[in-house]
């Protein structure tokens, strides 16, 4: 990765290159490469009109290095070209000691360097339950199944409670590869169709874009350093059962032969087209918290009930068998327990 001794930067031809890019062969300076990073994820906004003047964007922040190279970079590029943003930092507590803590902590040096005001959501108060708690009763595998349905509902909730207009996050072009890779995999026709996008959302739920979306993970690597960012680097102790690990390695061999391949990927999941006869979801409410939902429950309060009903096994996979188990329940019981959701307005938010 590192340019060989006196190599010329071929973006100013004075300085000494620094580094090959990743992406495209090209020896730089630290300069020259910054400048091409940031005004290639500039590029990306104003291409796909990912914000408008005046608009409220919640940056999902977690402490790692892609959601702290795009919090600065956002800042970076909302002064340098006059966005006209009001930026504020995100965070979601699933409550994962010695990883989430830890990130969170330098989540809070990194907010202090940027300036920008950092609220926290967390499972235990939107939904009663930790990460660690939910390991305990799911045992080693399916954790990241629970934990990404909570995170995306807790984004979701932790921004509206903000009134942020959008939500940023970090996903680069190496996440869009794996999750292209993992819905294909799966067969999962509706979220392959949306996962490329760098502009999702609407029909009631709030937009998300990914402005590093074509920024290829070594590359933010390179660029934190450069800038001298202070990120959390350590894998989450449930990661090493997670599905997505093996997408990531499918994804590292293919790249090994062909260096173009997350680029690839990214590009095939754009042109993806499902053809009309495919029958897809339509979107409703769910009856018991009112989150977006195909279904009468949304995936969090059927994960919920699961979890609450010590049939947490149950509530993965297809909603039938949870289904099932709680309409034996409820002859016996007399209906839902309605409200193990926590009320949102018991949300706390950690200003800072
Ligand atoms: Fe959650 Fe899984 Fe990510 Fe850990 S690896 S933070 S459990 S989604």
């Amino acid at each position: 990765m590192a340019a060989a001794a006196r190599v010329s930067c071929q973006g100013c031809g004075s300085g000494r290159a620094a580094l090959r890019r990743p992406k495209t062969g090209q020896a730089l300076c630290r300069g020259c490469f910054a400048a091409a990073f940031e005004a290639e994820a500039h590029g990306a906004i104003v291409a796909a009109r990912l914000f408008r003047a005046g608009e409220t964007v919640a940056v999902g922040a977690s402490g790692g290095k892609d959601s702290t190279v795009l919090a600065h970079v956002l800042r970076l590029l909302n002064e340098r070209h006059g966005y006209g943003l009001r930026l504020l930092l995100l965070a979601v507590d699933e409550g994962i000691a010695g990883y989430r803590d830890d990130s969170l902590a330098a989540l809070r040096r990194h907010r202090a360097r940027l300036g920008l005001p950092l609220h926290v959501v967390s499972y235990r108060e939107l939904y009663g339950w930790s990460m660690d708690r939910i390991a305990r009763h799911v045992g080693p595998r399916n954790n990241c199944t629970f934990c990404g349905v909570f995170r995306r509902q807790a984004l979701d909730r932790g921004a509206a409670l903000l009134g942020a207009d959008k939500i940023a996050t970090g996903h680069n072009a190496d996440d869009v590869a794996e999750t292209v890779l993992m819905n294909f995999l799966r067969g999962d026709v509706g979220r392959l169709q949306r996962c490329a996008g760098i502009l999702t959302g609407g029909e009631g739920a709030l937009p998300r874009c990914k402005p590093l979306k074509h920024a290829y993970e070594k590359e933010i690597v390179l660029y934190a350093y450069f800038q001298g960012l202070d990120y959390f680097s350590t894998e989450c102790v449930y990661a090493p059962n997670a599905y997505r690990g093996h997408a990531r390695t499918l994804l590292k061999d293919l790249e090994a032969v062909r260096p173009s391949a997350v680029a690839d990927l990214v590009h095939s999941g754009e042109r993806l087209a499902v053809r009309q006869d495919v029958r897809m979801p339509t979107q409703g409410t769910c009856r018991r918290c009112g989150y977006l939902s195909s279904q009468p429950l949304c995936k969090a309060c059927v994960l919920l009930e699961g979890l609450n009903r010590g049939l947490p096994q149950l509530a993965i996979g297809k909603p039938g068998r949870l289904q099932k188990a709680l309409t034996d329940a409820r002859k016996s019981e007399g209906g839902f327990q309605e409200g193990s959701q926590q009320d949102s307005k018991a949300t706390r938010t950690i200003d800072f």
